[in-house]
């Protein structure tokens, strides 16, 4: 059996705002796959969205608040450094350059993101720097294209725990605890005036409330 290596799990996303369906997923994650740590990347300008209602600093500001004295968390700004659409693909290659061939990485994504798989920049490359890891979301079934099924389909491996024996190529999907939790819900929530009590870090929700994000009027928000 191939020796276990040094795991880095790469968990991007929008995060506007980060919440807890994020933040759970990360943890039981990190712990399931005993990997030594889990990155957080917020996207700088996500390709495939329009603009998010944080600018970047705002939702990489908010990731820091979330995750803070979390241990084997920690958030990777590398992607508001490139002033360019943030394709996965680059930020991979350049991960891939700076940790070297030998470390196990594996980049996560949710049903949603995984189901829209082949619209991403070099979307077949990834498996070259990568192991691909999905995890199921409450409210999104698994449903991606056919030339993604079937290309993953070889790729398939045979439990979570080889994810971390091969540096890429892999591929491999898991249902974790499952929180029907949104930013997209999050941000009408708050648009409606609703509270986002327990949906989101007390520290972001002081962010949200500080920088009076996604409001339609600049009104209060309720706590
Ligand atoms: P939006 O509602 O604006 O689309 P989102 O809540 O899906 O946002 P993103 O920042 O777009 O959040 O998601 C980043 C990654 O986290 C994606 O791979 C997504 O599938 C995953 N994700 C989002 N919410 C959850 C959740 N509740 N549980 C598990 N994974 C999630």
């Amino acid at each position: 059996m191939t020796a276990a290596r040094h795991h880095t799990i790469v968990f991007g996303g929008t995060f506007d705002p980060i919440h807890h369906g994020h933040l759970r997923s990360a943890i039981e994650l990190r712990e399931a796959l005993a990997a030594e740590e889990l990155r957080l990347v917020p996207s700088h300008r996500p390709p495939l969205r329009g603009a998010p209602g944080a600018d970047s600093k705002q939702r990489l500001a908010m990731v820091e608040a979330a995750i803070a004295g979390t241990p084997g968390l920690v958030v990777d700004g590398r992607e508001l450094l490139r002033d360019r659409p943030s394709y996965t693909v680059d930020t991979l290659r350049q991960m891939r350059a700076e940790f070297g061939e030998d470390r196990a990485l594996t980049w996560v994504m949710g049903s949603d993101a995984y189901n829209q798989l082949h619209r991403w920049q070099q979307w077949q490359s990834l498996f070259e720097l990568a192991n691909v890891l999905v995890i199921e979301r409450a409210d999104f079934a698994l449903q991606p294209a056919a030339e993604v099924t079937e290309f993953c389909a070889p790729r398939r491996l045979a439990g979570a725990s080889e994810l971390g024996r091969q540096a890429a190529g892999g591929f491999y999907c898991m249902s974790l605890i499952q929180l029907p939790i949104s930013a997209s819900d999050i941000r009408d929530r708050i648009r409606c005036g609703r509270s986002i009590r327990y949906l989101v870090p007390d520290g972001v929700a002081e962010l949200i409330h500080h920088w009076a994000l996604y409001q339609a009027q600049p009104t209060g928000i309720p706590s």
